[in-house]
């Protein structure tokens, strides 16, 4: 199970696995993972992209940056060490709730192409979605919804990503939005069609139920 602190920690064997629970749900577990500038439309995306699951009868939750930051995540800061352990942090999370058979939307810049990459490996391939909000710094600059911009370049704000702290551009996504151009309802629906076919019940799982 990785590092582990606590060498007497044994691994608990659970009854019930992710698939009993994604059959009972009707489809399969996902992590839809919003990478992007402060600003490009993440939590937009996310709150609406749930709406629209929601509304269909899929199990979701929203895990958004700026609220993890106010409870698990609430003692790291922005270098470059808290960002890595934030990342690690949400990514556990997230992969418990795919455990349980949700989709997951997690709203996070997650500027660093490594801990995106952790997040992956957390899970089985297939489970991660990642969707690139692409929107040039100027725009999201302009569009300075927080009025972080200013403030970082007040220099009120260290470590501020595009600023004064680097962002990884995703290179292989499963979907870049584009989202300095495109209407939130026209990403919505880009992401809804595209997600409705991974979370899809496979032949094999339907299979094996008929057989039960
Ligand atoms: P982030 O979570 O990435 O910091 P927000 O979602 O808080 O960004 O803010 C994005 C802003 O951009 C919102 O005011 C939203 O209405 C606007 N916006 C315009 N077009 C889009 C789009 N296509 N997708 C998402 N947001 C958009």
């Amino acid at each position: 199970m990785g590092d582990n602190k606590s060498s007497n920690v044994v691994w608990q064997d659970v009854a019930l696995t992710r698939q009993d629970r994604e059959r009972k749900n009707g489809h399969r577990g996902l992590i839809i993972w919003f990478t992007g500038l402060s600003g490009s439309g993440k939590s937009t995306l996310a709150q609406a992209v749930e709406a629209r699951l929601h509304r269909e009868d899929f199990h979701t939750y929203t895990l958004d940056g700026d609220n993890m930051r106010h409870g698990l995540c609430a003692d790291l800061g922005f270098s470059n060490e808290d960002r890595i352990e934030n990342i690690r942090r949400i990514g556990e999370v997230a992969r418990l709730f795919v455990d349980g058979g949700n989709i997951v939307l997690a709203a996070f810049i997650s500027p660093f192409a490594s801990d995106r990459q952790k997040v992956r490996n957390l899970v089985d391939p297939g489970s991660f979605f990642e969707v690139h909000c692409n929107c040039s710094l100027e725009i999201c600059e302009s569009r300075d919804i927080k009025g972080l911009y200013r403030k970082a370049r007040a220099g009120q704000i260290r470590d501020f990503t595009g600023i004064s702290s680097p962002y990884e551009v995703p290179r292989n996504p499963e979907l870049i939005l584009d989202t300095g151009a495109s209407t939130v309802e026209t990403c919505v629906e880009q992401v809804f069609e595209a997600v409705r076919e991974r979370v899809r019940l496979g032949e094999a799982m339907a299979l094996r139920d008929a057989n039960r």
